[in-house]
């Protein structure tokens, strides 16, 4: 692939492990292969979650693994006014509203009698539309995608193009299950004025990023970045969902599973080299 730009984009909000280990060198190796470019992206948007340490401690690991990057490095924290222009954008289309629920308010509305099962989309339990018509006003308020209005918007179908070993292929995506198990997802949380979705799909194309490489637990949030891209008039990059480093009992590693933090290892004295046949790389 002429050009390739892919990228590896944590969170500073704890330890790097095996599992991180294995996105970066994943997509280290497609950028190696393909002769392309290798990009961090620090994702810290969620300010009170992230520390500087974690920050330094993940580049540390990275270039013990042997990773570079053009530095500096893309920073969420930075981006705020991208994110929210994107937002006005998408307002001005029609395509969101303000929602003023608590998590406990939705728990209420989807355990109502007449509500039936609710299907769970990538964020959770899908939305039950109470503040669709509200007419809140923005401030103070999250701003939800009326997944309805922005289907409307669309005049051609919506293709993952996915080169990952679990799905390869190009797949369409069905409006239905965007509209019943997906729904009106957070576009801009209340506290930091974006989401993960709207962050990623912008930075990713502010960044010329042309494959995504990520692990399979984002798969299925990734029609909801296609969608956005289209909304936003972005290039489509294709997707890398790479399989996911699990622990003995088969769970996938967590942030906080320190256990298998890579700092670990690398007191213990392991190579690199041998954490790539950890790895199974
Ligand atoms: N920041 C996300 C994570 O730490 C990765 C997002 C992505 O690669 O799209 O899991």
């Amino acid at each position: 692939m002429a050009g390739l730009i892919t990228r590896f984009a944590p969170s500073p909000t704890g330890p790097l492990h095996l599992g991180h280990a294995f996105s970066a060198l994943t997509a280290w190796d497609i950028a190696r292969a393909e002769g392309g470019e290798f990009l961090l992206r620090i994702e810290d948007i969620d300010q009170p979650r992230c520390r500087p340490e974690y920050e330094t401690g993940l580049k540390d690991d990275l270039q013990w693994l042997g990773l570079s990057w053009p530095e500096p490095a893309m920073r969420q924290s930075n981006r705020l006014p991208a994110y929210q222009a994107a937002l006005e954008r998408l307002t001005a289309m029609g395509q969101t509203y303000a929602c003023t629920c608590t998590r406990a308010d939705i728990r209420a509305a989807l355990s109502a009698p007449q509500e039936g099962a609710t299907p769970i989309g990538p964020d959770g339990p899908v939305y039950p539309g109470t503040c669709r018509h509200a007419g809140h006003p923005s401030r103070g308020a999250a701003i939800r995608l009326n997944m309805a209005a922005a289907l409307a918007h669309l005049t051609a179908p919506l293709v993952i193009t996915e080169t990952g070993p679990l799905h390869p292929g190009r797949h369409s995506i069905d409006p239905d299950h965007l509209l019943t198990h997906v729904g009106d997802i957070v576009l801009a949380r209340r506290d930091i004025g974006t989401s993960y979705h709207l962050a990623v799909v912008l930075d990713d194309a502010a960044q010329g990023v042309t494959l995504v490489t990520r692990g399979a637990d984002l798969y299925e949030a990734t029609p909801i970045h296609i969608l956005l891209q289209r909304l936003l008039d972005l290039h489509h990059p294709a997707y890398h969902h790479h399989r996911l480093i699990r622990d003995d009992t088969g769970k996938r590693l967590a942030k906080r599973d320190d256990a298998r933090a890579l700092s670990k290892y690398r007191a213990e004295g392991l190579s690199p080299a041998a954490m790539r046949r950890l790895l199974g790389l």
